[in-house]
């Protein structure tokens, strides 16, 4: 009712000049609903995509992009629980489910038939105030940095549900994780280190690679993919063997070389294609080896509070490449598009 807040916007899609910071209204919280004031909200891959219009997010314009969002309670909407004190921080589940339908009956709640995202399908982030349900909200207690807990959510999120949850990594295992300098694979490596399995790491330059090894991976088992075969160097470090397990999100051109980098009975996990959607195997690396490619989306609601106790307890450590401010954004678009980071671009929602 005549309030605004100030956010970043697109109408139509196109380049990152498309993004515009501008007084919009304020949304309101409905029943079972919650106004957060947003502190904090990381950018991703998507959002780019979403922008440039890759996506159909069936989002009313101007669309708010951000499924990445950590913020403070403002208020209720009613019928809430209101679990969580106002003024309190907290991250946000990024996954709305509708809770009925045949996926969400049987706890699959990230293949919800229903489902949408915040920052697609709902409004996001880029903004000062974001409406969820209340389901959504899980405390951050005093964490001490929130433009770095905006680096957490969706990549500990969807890493913890590719590694634990679908391909089932043991510990003694050993993990092949694909470009340890984005965001989703330093959290690769992070949750490998937890369960105790051991980590060989890729990325495009060497020194992603020295940065890997600050996180605890093994000088030896990095691999320059721009300028090495992924699949041999793989087989020279596990004495011909394979790796139990692929940590994918990069499809192109070297999805081939990985699959074929699996051990007997191992398993390839897949959360994305950032590279290219389109990928060619040779199909007798999974059969005859009785490998499977296992696919994984989001992260449920109780994955997200197993991995906020975890972040609470110090346990991990998201990483920040850069801040931006919210009036920023189509810049902060603009760097990301470069790819030249390692973790996550944050925008930071100020006062
Ligand atoms: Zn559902």
């Amino acid at each position: 009712m005549g309030t605004t807040m100030r956010a970043a916007v697109f109408e139509e899609t196109g380049g990152p000049e498309k993004l515009v910071y501008r007084e919009i209204d304020r949304p309101e919280p409905g029943r079972g609903e919650v106004l957060v004031r947003v502190r904090a909200c990381g950018i991703n891959g998507f959002d780019l995509l979403a922008r440039g219009g890759r996506y159909k997010t069936g989002q009313a314009k101007p669309h708010i992009l951000g499924g990445d969002v950590v913020g403070s309670v403002d208020s209720y909407g009613p019928g809430c629980e209101e679990k969580v004190g106002v003024g309190e921080n907290v991250a946000l589940h990024w996954v709305i489910s509708c809770g009925r339908c045949e996926q969400c009956l049987r706890g699959f709640e990230t293949t919800c038939l229903r489902y949408g995202y915040l920052g697609a399908k709902y409004p996001g982030g880029y903004a000062e105030y974001v409406v969820v349900p209340e389901r959504n909200i899980f405390p951050l207690g005093d964490y001490p940095d929130l433009n770095v807990a905006a680096a957490f959510p969706m990549a500990f999120g969807t890493a913890w549900h590719m590694l634990v949850e679908r391909a089932a990594l043991r510990p003694g295992e050993t993990v092949l994780v694909q470009a340890v300098g984005s965001g989703i694979g330093v959290a690769a490596i992070q949750i490998a280190n937890l369960i105790g399995a051991h980590v060989i790491g890729t990325a495009g330059s060497d020194w992603k690679l020295e940065k890997a090894v600050g996180m605890g991976v093994d000088p030896s088992k990095l691999i320059n993919y721009n300028e090495r075969d992924i699949y041999d160097e793989v087989m020279k470090m596990t004495n011909k063997r394979g790796v139990d397990v692929v940590f994918e999100h990069i499809g192109g051109e070297n999805f081939g070389k990985v699959v074929q980098s699996v051990t007997r009975n191992g398993r390839l996990v897949t959360c994305g294609g950032t590279a290219s959607y389109d990928v060619s195997m040779n199909i007798a690396h999974v059969f005859h080896k009785q490998v499977s490619i296992i696919g994984s989306n989001s992260a449920t609601r109780w994955e997200f509070e197993q991995i906020s106790r975890l972040l609470l307890e110090g346990k991990f450590e998201p990483v920040v490449d850069r801040v931006f401010p919210l009036q920023e954004a189509a810049a902060a678009h603009e760097y990301l598009d470069g790819r030249s980071g390692f973790g996550k671009v944050i925008l930071s929602v100020g006062d």
